[in-house]
């Protein structure tokens, strides 16, 4: 093997780089035809792209590539990336490549790569993929069998009407509800609006224009950059808000009194009232997600199988098990039926539809489950040095019962848990905790976050 097979491209999430330096037309474009070669066959392979300014240029980089392969290859310009994951598997492709950086800082771009299911590829796939690259395997069409480029145009139409297929949308309706959309200039903003409105709702959009340099609140909704949201929620006496990260799958949202949740209590709201449908589950979601959903699952007779913190992991996971209901603590709800996909807009009706089957408000409808206390936390430690880190933190960690799933989850009582882990993608040790008990939860946090200090210092 050589030593550039070792070589990763894909992270936790796709393709990432910085356009102009590490993420170049010629990578791009070769990339391209590498993917193009390996999905070869009858189907054309859509491409998608997020609202970044680099977006247009790279997306004409991927058609190229992908024509070279032989590849025919359908535009779909300016979506969410769900939306795109949907269009990909309802309306006939092989498989698709999502010019997209998620959340990420403006700067940078990606390429997410769909099979024709529309969920993410394997780690496997992934590899094969890489290997194309890398021993520079991929095809190159002759003159004759160079791919041909169409227009796809019914990627939001069909993802609205999709959404609202898997929704009471006559019982939403009759609520009237105001809702406050934060699409954060966003590709949200081509299609969540316009679902909230043909729901019957009154639409406040805030941070609502396209726009690559992410004016408003940056691409990535957290608790702390969302009081634009909370304000317009108090001021329009809005049923809630719902903000929406740059691509458009993660959602958080706030309720009638503009207070904020983080994703695995709404996702938890929505398992409570999806598992009665979907008896029995399974759910899937990550390690770092709360206890609550166990909690949830168990009154309902269902298994939850927990996985691996990413997307891609819990997508998986749902795949394999044939689970209708995923999430994570960070804003991402997967409803199977619709796409194992982790979706914004999806996820808002379906918080519509809790809230009108139950007839109650939001604060309501969360505040009736378990009370949980959480905390979250990151620290700098250099890639080369995480794994001694974590090997010290393990020495240290006597007491407890450990589970190694994606780190180190230190259980200290029935309720009470410690996550330390190695950040996949960035220079960081990330440290989640959760307890029934908040002086109990302050207590195991300050002597941890001890532990990892000194064990990155030492
Ligand atoms: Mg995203």
């Amino acid at each position: 093997m050589t030593l550039e097979s070792y070589r990763k491209l894909f992270g936790t999430n796709g393709i990432r780089g910085i356009p102009g330096k590490d993420l170049s037309l010629e990578f791009v474009t070769e990339m391209a035809q590498s993917i193009g070669s390996y999905f070869l066959g009858p189907k054309p392979l859509l491409v998608g792209n997020d609202v970044r300014n680099s977006s247009p240029t790279l997306s004409k980089a991927v058609l190229s590539g992908v024509m070279a392969a032989g590849s025919e290859v359908q535009e779909a310009g300016l979506a969410p990336t769900p939306a795109h994951q949907f269009a990909v598997r309802t309306l006939g492709y092989g498989a698709g490549i999502i010019v997209t950086a998620s959340h990420n800082p403006p700067q940078y771009n990606g390429m997410k790569v769909v099979g024709s299911d529309g969920v993410e590829i394997a780690r496997e796939t992934e590899r094969e993929i890489e290997q194309v690259y890398f021993g520079k395997k991929y095809r190159k069409a002759d003159w004759k069998s160079v791919g041909r480029a169409g227009k796809e145009t019914r990627v939001v139409e069909n993802y609205i009407r999709g959404i609202m297929s898997q929704v009471d949308a006559m019982k939403i309706s009759e609520m009237k509800a105001t809702v406050v959309l934060d699409v954060g200039n966003g590709a949200q903003a081509v299609a969540a609006p316009y679902l909230c409105e043909r729901l019957g709702c009154k639409v406040i959009t805030i941070n609502g224009q396209p726009d690559g340099n992410f004016p408003g609140r940056g691409p990535e909704p957290t608790p702390a950059n969302l009081k634009g949201m909370s304000d317009a929620v108090k001021a329009y006496h809005a049923a809630f808000g719902v903000a929406y990260d740059g691509d458009g799958d993660r959602s958080l949202f706030c309720d009638e009194n503009g207070e904020i949740y983080w994703g695995d209590r709404t996702g938890s709201l929505l398992v409570d009232f999806l598992l009665d449908k979907h008896k029995g589950g399974p759910v899937a979601t990550t390690v770092s997600t709360s206890q609550l959903v166990g909690i949830i699952a168990e009154k309902k007779n269902a298994e939850v199988i927990w996985t691996t913190v990413g997307s891609v992991d819990v997508s998986r996971a749902m795949v394999n098990r044939n689970a209708p209901l995923g999430l994570e603590e960070n804003g991402g709800f997967f409803y199977g039926p619709h796409i194992p996909v982790r979706d914004g807009a999806m996820t808002t009706a379906l918080v519509l539809n809790v809230l009108a089957a139950r007839g109650v408000s939001f604060s309501k409808a969360i505040g009736a489950l378990p009370q949980f206390f959480q905390m979250k936390a990151k620290f700098e430690c250099p890639n080369d040095k995480k794994k001694e880190v974590m090997t010290k933190l393990e020495s240290e960690s006597r007491e407890g019962r450990i589970d190694r799933t994606d780190g180190l989850k230190i259980w200290l009582d029935e309720h009470t848990w410690i996550l330390l882990r190695p950040s996949g993608t960035e220079p960081l040790i990330r440290v989640y905790a959760e307890s029934d008990d908040e002086s109990k939860l302050d207590k195991m946090y300050n002597r941890y976050q001890d532990l990892v200090k000194g064990a990155i210092e030492s």
